[in-house]
């Protein structure tokens, strides 16, 4: 059961082939005895997912079952949840348990979905290889000495090493796309403001998208479906219809125009990366599309620009954690200054404090228009440049990642690791969606073919790599470590 996709689940369910419950009980098995080496879980809910099981279970005897109902998933531990943990990956919210659930994980229930718990990240969501977790790495379960990618890296290692069939992650410069990449997965960040952000833990809030990670495009057409649309409690959530995600899967892709951007395939790139990337990319021509080149000339501005801004909207987002009303709280404070400066001290990470510290030096009186200003100018022309390229073809392609997954403790240095989001980045400062899917291997670690689309093109993406993995079988893959040998 555990290697299946959600669509196979969901059928399994429908015949009767086994309940939510035995399937529930069967994953939970899994992680307790594997989740020990992989760490991708920070809170399993053992309890709670056997309740929602059989609260499945009898909707669906009674007739009740929706396309979810009864399908385990898994949180990343920076979605709200009531009752349960949210600690997203810091030591400043070991302890915080959140009164309300997040519109995402509210909309997942509706549906009848069982979440099996609160998966590993980078602290904060500030990270690309889940190195930064107050909770400790995660391994990649295609190779224990390789990072599974961030910061939604415990959300992909979970759903390779076949814990759990799904999860929900977030992206604000590639957390879905790259660890979806390096795990083997497929990962959709969808348009900025198609899904709510409500009582998601705000990082940079101009730049964050909770999206789908799971075994298959289908799959997550399927969970885009349950998790999009307007919501009145998220202002940047978009007032505009869903369509049926599944209802385009199918479309034939002849006369599908591609476009390579020039400077997605130059220098930094691995070349056995390029090798695999432009063979998925020919498939796409043997299934009637035609590829082309084009350029998105500011693409070098993409990172210097993003750690401009990230950090400037981090600092602020992050000022709410002063141990008077979230989170942990120093011993024995002397006076007020003492009690938010050890407290923030002592709750947040390095890395954290390094983006608090940058975010609040270039939004600083004298500046802020070197900085800031100057940043999101850029940002402008980087999205103009998206604009163009979807003038003259409708998706674009490259390698989701200049590398595949790197060995635990291998980029110690910050701009290093920085510059690892060299091709996911651009797209979060343009809102634009997109999506990884599972395109070849360099040695046993896979690798993701990123597909780009203009807004609200979610069903179009969806549709390709869908195509692609009807003509393919990389998203079937398994790693050995997914296989129980006792
Ligand atoms: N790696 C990028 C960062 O550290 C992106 C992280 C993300 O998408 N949340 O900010």
């Amino acid at each position: 059961m555990h290697d299946k996709t959600l669509a196979e689940l969901a059928r399994g369910l429908d015949a009767g082939e086994f309940s939510s419950r035995e399937l529930t009980q069967h994953l939970l098995g899994r992680i307790d005895r594997l989740d020990g080496e992989l760490n991708s879980f920070i809170t399993v809910t053992f309890d709670q997912a056997l309740a929602e099981a059989e609260a499945a279970d009898a909707a669906r005897a009674k007739g009740d079952a929706g396309p979810l109902t009864g399908l385990p998933l898994a949180l990343k531990d920076i979605f709200c949840t009531r009752d349960v943990k949210t600690s997203c990956g810091s030591k400043m919210l070991d302890s915080f348990v959140s009164p309300y659930d997040a519109t995402v994980v509210e909309r997942l229930k509706a549906a009848g979905t069982v979440s099996l718990g609160k998966t590993n990240m980078d602290e904060f969501a500030m990270g690309s290889s889940n190195e930064n977790s107050f909770f400790g790495p995660v391994k990649n379960p295609w190779d224990l000495a390789a990072v599974p990618g961030g910061s939604s890296g415990g959300s992909a290692a979970a759903v390779a090493a076949g814990l759990v069939p799904a999860a929900m992650g977030t992206d604000t410069g590639g957390s879905i796309r790259q660890p979806a990449a390096f795990c083997g997965i497929t990962g959709l960040k969808p348009t900025y403001g198609r899904v709510s952000r409500y009582g998601m833990i705000a990082y940079a809030s101009s730049l964050d998208q909770a999206g789908p990670m799971a075994r298959s495009a289908e799959d997550c057409a399927l969970l885009l479906g349950a998790i999009a649309g307007h919501d009145l409690r998220d202002s940047t959530s978009v007032a505009r219809g869903v369509p049926d995600y599944l209802a385009e899967l199918n479309a034939p892709l002849s006369g599908l125009k591609i476009g390579l951007p020039r400077e997605y395939f130059g220098d930094g790139l691995d070349p056995e990366v390029e090798a695999a990337t432009r063979a998925a990319i020919q498939a796409f021509e043997t299934l009637g599309a035609t590829v082309r080149e084009v350029s998105l000339p500011h693409t070098h501005y993409a990172i210097p620009a993003y750690y401009v801004i990230a950090p400037a909207e981090a600092s602020s987002n992050l000022s709410r954690y002063d141990g008077v009303r979230f989170g942990h709280r120093c011993d024995n404070p002397a006076d007020l200054i003492d009690l938010y400066k050890r407290s923030r001290a002592e709750g947040f990470g390095d890395e954290v404090k390094r983006r608090i510290l940058i975010g609040t030096h270039t939004l600083s009186e004298g500046f802020f228009d070197a900085y800031y200003k100057k940043a999101q100018q850029v940002r402008r022309l980087i999205r103009q440049d998206f604009l163009d390229a979807f003038e003259e073809v409708d998706v674009l392609m490259g390698p989701a990642s200049p590398t595949p997954a790197f060995d635990l403790g291998a980029n110690k240095d910050p701009v290093s690791m920085y510059l690892q989001d060299i091709y996911t980045i651009a797209v979060n400062l343009a809102g634009i969606p997109g999506i990884s899917v599972p395109a070849g291997f360099v040695g046993n670690r896979p690798l993701g073919l990123q597909i780009l689309g203009t807004h609200f093109a979610e069903a179009q993406l969806l549709n390709v790599a869908h195509q692609f993995q009807q003509a393919t079988d990389w998203h079937r893959r398994r790693p050995a470590f997914a296989e129980e040998t006792a």
